[in-house]
């Protein structure tokens, strides 16, 4: 009779604690300047099957055209998801417990990622319509977004 082994559970530690820098790309450079420089929120149009993606993207995920047609889209639209977090990490920008959610803006068809504000999170619910509020000093950044907050008129 084979022996059975014991199975080890092995844990990798990591440091997060170093910096790194990556390349926003044209399309992303271009939302975040408008950020930065306008606090407008700029999706793209898809010509072919008329999508606008929030963040926007190069090429549509639906029909693979190449995307240029830039948009302006809402200050505000409506929490698709969200979650609460109860835990403070070292490399989230903000403190426990918080909301962030899927924010899905008027005119866009696809959702941006962000933090919920100004409200309860245990009154955060799907559905909320929230708004962008910017940081006065911004710099390119998604985080020239300070966070969404209610916005009310609900759907
Ligand atoms: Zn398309």
């Amino acid at each position: 009779m084979a022996q059975k082994t014991k199975e080890e559970i092995l844990v990798g530690e990591r440091d997060f604690d170093s910096i790194f820098s990556y390349d926003a790309g044209a399309v992303r450079s271009r939302f975040l300047t408008e950020i930065r420089d306008n606090r407008k929120l700029t999706g793209i149009r898809c010509p072919q099957c008329n999508l606008v993606y929030v963040p926007p993207r190069s090429v549509c995920l639906k029909c693979f055209a190449n995307l240029s047609d830039f948009v302006e889209v809402g200050q505000a639209g409506t929490l698709t998801t969200y979650s609460i977090v109860h835990r403070s990490e070292p490399f989230c920008p903000v403190a426990a417990p918080f909301a962030y959610g899927i924010i899905r803006l008027d005119g866009a068809d696809t959702g941006l990622v962000h933090f919920i504000s100004e409200v309860d999170p245990q009154k955060v619910h799907t559905g909320m319509r929230v708004k962008a509020v910017y940081k006065e000093e911004r710099v390119g950044s998604i985080l020239d977004i300070k966070y969404f907050k209610p916005a009310g008129g609900e759907k």
